[in-house]
C-alpha cells in the first residue's frame, strides 16, 4: 500500500469531509487546579473531528487522531510516585484519561506541519492497522489515513516523517504491512542512538516491521543531536532537539515563529499527570532520571516561550503552558 489517502482507497472511500473542530476554551478554574497548565483548546464534550489547528506564522499544525482508548494498566500501576494532589491536577487537566474501568485512558495523536508550498512533515505515525506491531495492546486499526485526508494531505505531500522514538505506537502507519512505506517521498528521520539501540535488541518487532524496509528503500536518515527540517519562510524554524530518558535516542520537534511556538513533545510526558508534576516517573521509561530532567528541561523552555505543547497521549491535543512561571 503506497498511498492510503489515494482516491479509491480504503480511506477515500470512508472519507468524511471537513467539519468544523469545536475548541472551548478552559476556564479559569483549570489554573488553580493545575500547577502547569492554565489554559487548553480542546473539542467541547466529544470529538467532532479528528482535527485540530495551530498556526505558527506561515506554518500550520495540524493533530491527528489516529486510535484513542484504554491502556492495559491502571494509571496508578504505571505512575506510581504521583500524589493524590497530582492526580486531583491531572484529573483537572484531562478527565478523560481516567477511565471508570479503572485504565488509563488515552489519544494516540500525530502531528503534520504543512508548510506553505503544501509539503508537510509528519511527527510520528500513531498506532498502525490491524496487525501493526502495536495491535497486541493498542487500539487498532488506527485512522490516521481519514484523519490525513480530512487535513487535505495526500501521502505524496509528505516529504518527512520525523519518528520521535521507536516505539509500537509511534511507527504504526510508517510502513504498510507489505512492507512498502506508506509515504513514497518522504525522508524518515529518526536519531541514531534510537536505532543503534533497537539493533540491540533481537525480539524488536518494530525493527523488522519498520527499521528494515526504510534501510532497504533508502528512506531511514539518521541524525545525531539537533536537526534544522524544512520551514516555511524567514523567521520561521523547525528543530528536531535530542529529549532523551522515554527512550535513549527520544526527540522532539520544535516549531518555531515570530510570535508563536509549538513543541510536538513525542513522549516526554504521556499523561497529564507530569505536566501536573513533572517529577512524576511512568514506569515505562528508559531511564526515569534522564527522563525527568529531560521533561522538567522541556516544560521550563516551554513556559519561558509561552509555548504550546503538542502531545501525543493527552485527550487535547494542544495545551498551553502557563505565562510567567
Ligand atoms: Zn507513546
Amino acid at each position: 500500500m503506497s498511498d492510503p489517502t489515494a482516491p479509491g482507497s480504503p480511506a477515500a472511500r470512508h472519507g468524511i469531509g471537513r467539519r468544523p473542530f469545536v475548541v472551548a476554551a478552559l476556564g479559569a478554574g483549570l489554573t488553580a487546579a493545575a500547577a502547569h497548565v492554565t489554559a487548553s483548546a480542546g473539542p467541547a464534550g466529544r470529538r467532532v473531528s479528528s482535527a485540530a489547528r495551530h498556526q505558527v506564522g506561515g506554518l500550520e499544525v495540524i493533530a491527528l487522531l489516529d486510535a484513542s482508548g484504554p491502556f492495559p494498566a491502571a494509571w496508578t500501576e504505571m505512575f506510581p510516585d504521583a500524589t493524590d494532589t497530582d492526580w486531583a491536577a491531572a484529573r483537572a487537566i484531562d478527565p478523560a484519561a481516567f477511565g471508570d474501568d479503572g485504565r488509563w485512558h488515552l489519544d494516540f495523536h500525530c502531528y503534520a506541519v504543512r508548510r506553505p508550498s503544501g509539503r508537510v512533515m509528519l511527527v510520528d505515525s500513531g498506532v498502525g492497522p490491524a496487525g501493526s506491531p502495536a495491535s497486541g495492546w493498542a487500539p487498532v486499526p488506527g485512522r490516521l489515513p481519514r484523519a490525513l485526508t480530512e487535513a487535505g494531505i495526500a501521502a505524496g505531500d509528505v516529504d518527512l516523517v520525523v519518528m520521535t522514538h521507536l516505539h509500537e505506537d509511534h511507527v504504526g502507519w510508517a510502513v504498510g504491512p507489505d512492507g512498502t512505506p506508506m509515504f513514497p517521498d518522504a525522508r524518515y528521520l529518526v536519531q541514531r542512538d534510537e536505532v543503534d539501540h533497537l539493533a540491540g535488541d533481537p525480539g524488536s518487532v518494530v525493527w523488522g516491521y519498520v527499521v528494515e524496509p526504510l534501510l532497504r528503500t533508502g528512506q531511514l536518515h539518521q541524525v545525531r543531536g539537533a536537526a534544522r527540517l524544512p520551514a516555511g519562510r524567514r523567521g520561521e524554524r523547525v528543530l528536531a532537539v535530542p529529549t532523551p530518558g522515554h527512550t535513549v535516542g527520544h526527540q522532539s520537534v520544535v516549531v518555531g515563529g515570530p510570535r508563536d511556538e509549538v513543541i510536538i513533545t513525542g513522549d516526554v510526558l504521556v499523561h497529564a499527570v507530569q505536566l501536573a508534576d513533572p517529577g512524576v516517573a511512568y514506569a515505562l521509561e528508559n531511564d526515569q532520571a534522564t527522563a525527568r530532567a529531560t521533561r522538567r528541561a522541556l516544560l521550563r523552555r516551554a513556559e519561558r516561550a509561552d509555548a504550546v505543547l503538542a502531545t501525543a497521549h493527552l485527550h487535547t491535543p494542544f495545551v498551553r503552558s502557563r505565562q510567567g512561571r
